[in-house]
């Protein structure tokens, strides 16, 4: 059996960790693991330098959380963290008093800093770190080429002009409380999903999308050149969980999001966006080349959609889109919630 998740942070770890209880279950391996192999394409979107050191926020989630190293509290970061070095630079009016970096989690971004640097693909770097972490998965940078979501911020007046500011400061410092104008993929251009990335797909016995940000989480995966045409040449079925529930996001501010994309913030309206996954013909492949590129809507990418159970009137509207759908409890309260929620992915296309 194998499983291939597009994910953000903290709502793809945390579904990733349940996952992996099930599959432990279902497919137990002996020694409290299992034999299922499952592959994490992480989104790079949020990455950036600071401090001479390569942060990458997604990335690190997940593998601090699926290796029991995370700070459980906040979602991010360390357990058992410090902040001296942060503090020490803010004495010489270095960084940014809204974004810390622990001292524990600087060993990791040195370490990855180092291997970059010493010319190693950031894929590489990335089983590097997780050969001290174990997180019982693959886990994927989307690319190996930078690709940074920056936001469009600033109302075009000579008292706000418009500006580009990468998004963790949009998201960490302004809690996405100034309005975003749009999101830009600073490198897209220059970026190919990596084989590993475009393998794990094709591969893939199924692929899911956990609950994660739609919009600068598996948006910004989904904008990387193949990543959708692979989606949609994959044998295996995509199954989605809507990060929405009873119209708000769970946790985090997705709702800013998707208002700037023009989005509803609803299940019904995510699934939609994301679109039922059809046959095509050649020339629907040619276009398909991500978000906002060539004629009409982009490829649709979904054959189920999980909703909460709070949201079983959007069920119909899917289903008449060609969305397989299910409403379901979706609250990821602990492991056990979480590996039922995985089991009804599964349960959705027939793998239950
Ligand atoms: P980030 O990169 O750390 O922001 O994390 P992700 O993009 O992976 O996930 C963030 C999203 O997870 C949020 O936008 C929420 O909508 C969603 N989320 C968080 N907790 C839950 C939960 O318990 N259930 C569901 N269904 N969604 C959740
Ligand atoms: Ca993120």
């Amino acid at each position: 059996m194998k499983i291939t998740l597009l994910a953000g942070g903290v709502g793809g770890a945390r579904f990733t960790r349940g996952l992996l209880h099930l599959l432990a279950e279902r497919y137990p391996d002996g020694e409290g693991g299992t034999t299922a192999e499952v592959t994490v394409v992480a989104n790079t979107g949020d990455d950036m330098w600071l401090h001479g050191v390569r942060v990458c926020p997604d990335l690190d989630t997940v593998m601090y959380t699926l290796g029991g190293a995370i700070h459980e509290g906040q979602g991010w970061g360390r357990q058992d963290e410090s902040s001296r070095v942060s503090a020490d630079l803010a004495a010489y009016d270095l960084g940014w008093e809204w974004f810390t970096l622990g001292d524990l989690d600087l060993a990791t971004h040195l370490a990855r800093t180092e291997l970059l640097r010493a010319g190693r693909t950031l894929t590489e770097a990335t089983a590097h770190l997780c050969r001290r972490w174990q997180p019982g998965v693959t886990l994927l940078p989307m690319s190996d080429q930078p690709v940074e979501t920056h936001v469009v911020v600033g109302d075009g007046t000579d008292d706000d002009p418009e500006r580009l500011i990468h998004f963790e400061e949009w998201w960490v410092r302004h809690r996405a409380g100034i309005p975003a104008r749009r999101f830009e993929q600073v490198g897209l251009d220059a970026a190919s999903a990596t084989p590993e990335v475009l393998e794990a797909i094709m591969t893939a016995d199924l692929v899911l999308l956990p609950p994660s940000n739609p919009v600068v989480s598996v948006g910004t995966i989904l904008a990387v050149p193949r990543v959708r045409e692979a989606l949609h040449a994959t044998p295996a079925p995509v199954v989605g969980i809507s990060p929405i529930v009873g119209g708000a996001a769970v946790r985090g501010m997705a709702d800013a999001c998707l208002q700037t994309i023009g989005v509803e913030t609803s299940a019904a309206a995510v699934g939609l966006h994301y679109g039922a996954r059809e046959d095509l013909e050649d020339d629907d492949l040619a276009r398909g080349a991500g978000q906002g590129s060539g004629e009409g809507a982009p490829l649709g990418i979904l054959d189920g959609w999980l909703v909460d159970s709070g949201d079983v009137d959007a069920v119909a509207a899917l289903e008449s889109a060609g969305i397989r759908a299910r409403a379901v409890p979706l609250l990821m309260t602990d492991d056990a919630a979480t590996a039922e929620i995985a089991a009804a992915a599964l349960g959705l296309v027939g793998m239950g």
